[in-house]
Order: C-alpha cells, then structure tokens, then sequence
C-alpha cells in the first residue's frame, strides 16, 4: 500500500514537472526603431527609400534596406550603428527603394561576421516579375534573391504571420479589407488577361506587441495602414495602437481618405511617418487623431520610437529638424 502511494506521489510529480514554469513572455519588454534611410535627414543622408534598424530585448533586425546601395551603410556609420551583429534583415516589399541596400550591406556586415544579414524574411510573391506600362521588365526580386544567396544567405518566405522573436511577428501577406489601393498606378503584374496594375500583394509589416499596445513598423504602407491595422490586431490580439512608424504611401491622398484612415487609427499615441507618408498626410493626421508635435513627427535619419516599459520611457526622439 505505502508503494502504491508513493508510486502515485511519483506520478503526480512528473506531471507537476511536465508543466512549464514560466511560458516566454508574449510581448515586448522594450522597443527601439531606428530609422536608417527616409527623405529628410539630420545626420547622414536624405533619400527617397526607408530603412530602419529595429531592436527588441536583446533581439535585432533591419527593417529594409533603403533605395541607394551605400546610404544605410553610410548613415548607420554616421549614428555609430554597428549592424555587423544583426543577422536577420526584412524586406517588406520588392520596390527599390526598400531593396537597394540589401547586397552592399550584406557583403560590407559578413567581412565583419559571416552570419551579420544572413537570414532574409520576405512574404510570398515578392519574386514575382512586375512590368512598366510598356511591358518592359520593371523590378526583379528574383534576380536580387539569387544575388543574396551567391553571398550564402538564406531567404525564408513567409506566406502568413510569423514570429520573428518573443513578441515581434512579420505580417506576411496583408488581406485587403479596406479598399485604400495605396499602390502606384505605373507599376502592372502579368495576368491572363493582360497587365493590370500591381498590388503589391505581398507587401508585409512588422508588428510588436507590447503591454501598452501594438507598434507597426511598415515600409511603403502599400497594403493600406487600415488593412495593416486589422491584420496586426489579428496577430496580436489587441485593439490598442501604441505606435505606428514606417511609410504609410498617404503623400497624394485626398483628405476624405485621410479622415477615414484617422478614424480606423483612432487611439493611437505615437506617429513616426517617415518615407512615403507626406509631410502634409502626417500634420493632417496629427489634428485628426489628436496628437501633438511630440507624438506625430515626421521622421528623419536618426529619429527613434523607444517604449521602455509600461508607462515609461515610451516616445518619439525626433532629433534637430522635426523636433
Ligand atoms: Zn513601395
Ligand atoms: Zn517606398
């Protein structure tokens, strides 16, 4: 009998044990982006293209990679960024002004680190082969993708939402719910029918959960920042935007759209618009949802979104121009 008991003691310990202590923490502890490339720079150089460096407890990323192939390089030199330890690089969509660093930066970082920028996180149709009006071959993912992999890095295409580390989650491919087509019109897919214009179907985001809400980091917004909006609410399960930052293509948008875009973003404490969002998308934006000159900024090379912690050291650092 004494046996039996013990044997059951025993059994009921194992089953004690074979339940986690602790599961890892779901959201982000503290958040830094870092943008890289945008138009308007304080250090370092302005160009049409985005790219930001992202850093999530003890995890970092490149966010693309901007338009021209040395001027990440150049400005994360001029910041005193050192992105030789960041190994995995995203890219959220194909346009080349988010792609034309990709190879420089890989080669530069892997003389340093052979694994620095090694791992690639792209949604599915990225490679797709995409026209100008003329039929003539527009951007070439594919033949970029070859490149990088001649440097022995490796592509992981993602056709839905990943987890990239605790907390932070690539988009994958975003559904378009809301019509926002916030896409160019020059730009056409090849289909049975003949050209129609690209949708960028696999425009993608990053989204990063945190205790005080969703942060959104986009590239060019081509999926619609409403569309991004619900599929990072679906991700993350939380109806609350801390910070949306990144590229939000709104630059020639009406300002009906830009009232409809402020209503489905209501709520949301921190605008870093940087790249494609308008200079004057982002000070309309700022009066719809309510924010100030500290909570809506256009972002500039340098400019950071930190959020340390519940209600601490969360905010915009804007530098000099837009501060
Ligand atoms: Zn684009
Ligand atoms: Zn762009």
């Amino acid at each position: 009998m004494m046996t039996g008991l013990i044997r059951r003691l025993g059994m009921l310990m194992a089953l004690v044990l074979a339940i986690p202590a602790q599961a890892a923490p779901l959201a982000a502890q503290h958040v830094t982006i870092t943008t890289l490339s945008t138009m308007l720079a304080d250090h370092g150089i302005g160009e049409w293209g985005y790219a930001a460096l992202v850093e999530v407890d003890g995890h970092r990323l490149l966010f693309d990679t901007g338009a021209h192939a040395d001027v990440v390089l150049r400005n994360a030199q001029t910041l005193g960024i050192d992105l030789a330890s960041v190994e995995d690089v995203v890219i959220s969509h194909d346009h080349n002004d988010h792609t034309g660093g990709l190879i420089a930066l890989r080669r530069a970082m892997m003389a340093k680190n052979p694994r620095a920028l090694s791992h690639l996180h792209v949604a599915t149709g990225i490679a797709e082969t995409r026209f100008d009006a003329a039929g003539a071959a527009d951007t070439d993912f594919a033949a970029l993708e070859q490149a990088y992999r001649a440097t022995g890095g490796v592509v992981i295409e993602h056709a839905s939402a990943a987890q990239l580390a605790p907390g932070v989650w690539f988009s994958g491919p975003v559904a378009r719910t809301h019509d926002e087509r916030n896409f160019p019109d020059d730009v056409f897919v090849r289909q049975a029918g003949g050209l129609v214009v690209d949708p960028v179907a696999e425009d993608a985001s990053l989204v990063i959960a945190t205790a005080d809400g969703t942060v959104i980091l986009t590239g060019c917004g081509h999926a619609g920042i409403m569309n991004i909006a619900d599929a990072a609410q679906a991700i993350d399960g939380d109806a609350r935007l801390l910070a949306v930052v990144g590229g939000l293509h709104l630059f020639a948008k009406p300002d009906a759209v830009l009232a409809a875009t402020a209503v489905r973003l209501k709520g949301l404490r921190y605008l870093l618009a940087a790249h494609c969002t308008g200079i004057e998308a982002t000070w309309r934006l700022r009066g719809l949802l309510g924010l100030d000159r500290h909570s809506a900024v256009v972002a500039a090379v340098g400019s950071r979104f930190v959020w340390g912690g519940t209600g601490a050291g969360a905010g915009i650092e804007p530098g000099r121009i837009a501060g």
